[in-house]
């Protein structure tokens, strides 16, 4: 496989923050890769300094086998989307994607031709002499994808590009961006900190943590096999019995954490009787929460260890039911639906 990025050893401070340590990173040609973290994790340090924006303290930056580490940004094949779309204010749309053609100077038909055709792409043709002020949040957001695009970089690199849109232009932008990098079978490094996002656009994830990479990895493995508790609790809901817990309520060495879907709410301990208890861990469970989420409610109990454990419970059928806050209940998940976190 084509490697399109390979990071070694980046380390990088501003002062005495270190905002990048010792990441390794290798991405393939044609990936769609994510940098999924909380806020001041280190995500755009380290698209800058994969772009050439900002110049790493040690290691090494090689795009498609080139050593490019001390090479200016508009010498590398790659291209940014910047979280705030740094869009031309007194350029029209056409002006802004035509710029970085116009900039290598190439002139004439070809340039009309190759904006024509990516307005059409992004699906703005005939906004053509608009302003960035005359647009739309999910328009502007357009125009700064067709003026990355334009001139074909092998990497994309795009920092939060729909942090500004609402959910429903969001939603719609994602399904969008997939297409368009399928189309152009180009790279895609997508800096985003919303986990649902990561999880349903990327090949794969590299999950960040106040400068380091905690886990790469499919976004079904990073789901359901998180490799330590910053993970487990930073990817979707899911609750963590630290090793105390785990083991003074079922005599377990070590910390593990357990999704909502796949905990069973019981009423009595009568109910227990068709299930297998070798297979499961049970615990009393007291409803401190109960949330209606549409399909299922979401509810959160407190344990005998004071852990607090949420479960799914699917509304099919019967969409008046409630928890009580305050009443007790058994719940049980599989043995083997647990995930052992090493801390
Ligand atoms: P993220 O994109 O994940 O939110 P950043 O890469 O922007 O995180 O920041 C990582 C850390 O580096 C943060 O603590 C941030 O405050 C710090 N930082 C980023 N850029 C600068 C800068 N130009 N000067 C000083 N500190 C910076
Ligand atoms: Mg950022």
């Amino acid at each position: 496989m084509l490697k399109a990025l390979n990071l070694e050893n980046i380390n990088k401070s501003y002062g005495s923050i270190q905002a990048l340590r010792d990441i390794n990173l290798t991405i393939s040609d044609g990936e769609f890769f994510s940098l999924l973290g909380p806020s001041g994790s280190g995500k755009t340090t380290c698209l800058k300094v994969i772009a050439g924006f900002e110049a790493p303290d040690e290691g090494s930056v090689v795009i498609f086998d080139q050593e490019v580490t001390n090479i200016p940004p508009f010498k590398r094949q790659v291209n940014t989307v910047f979280q705030d779309y740094a869009l031309f204010p007194h350029m029209n749309v056409r002006q802004n994607v035509g710029y970085s053609l116009k900039v290598q100077k190439l002139k004439g038909p070809s340039i009309e031709k190759s904006i024509d055709e990516i307005l059409e792409i992004v699906n703005l043709t005939g906004y053509d002499f608009r302003k960035p002020s005359e647009l739309s949040g999910g328009q502007r957001q357009r125009v700064a994808l067709a003026r990355a695009l334009v001139n074909k970089p092998k990497i994309l690199l795009l920092d939060e590009p729909l942090g500004a849109l609402d959910l429903k232009l969001r939603e719609k932008m994602q399904i969008e961006l997939k297409n368009i990098q399928r189309q152009f079978k180009i790279t895609f490094i997508y800096v985003t900190h919303d986990q649902q996002e990561a999880l349903s656009m990327s090949d794969r994830i590299a999950v960040f943590n106040d400068g380091k990479i905690e886990q790469v990895d499919t976004p079904a493995n990073i789901y359901s096999k998180p490799i330590n508790s910053f993970v487990a609790d930073f990817i979707g809901t899911t609750s963590i019995f630290d090793k105390v817990s785990a083991m003074n309520l079922f005599n377990l060495d070590s910390a593990f954490s357990v999704r909502p879907e796949n905990v069973l709410i019981f009423d009595k301990e009568k109910d227990l009787i068709g299930i297998n208890k070798n297979e499961y861990f049970i615990a009393n469970g007291t409803v401190i929460d109960c949330q209606f989420q549409g399909s299922h409610l979401k509810i959160t109990f407190s344990t005998d260890a004071n852990s607090k454990l949420s479960a799914f419970k699917s509304l099919e059928g019967n969409i008046n039911q409630i928890y009580d806050v305050n009443s007790k209940h058994l719940i049980a998940w599989k043995r083997s639906d647990i995930t052992i976190l090493n801390e």
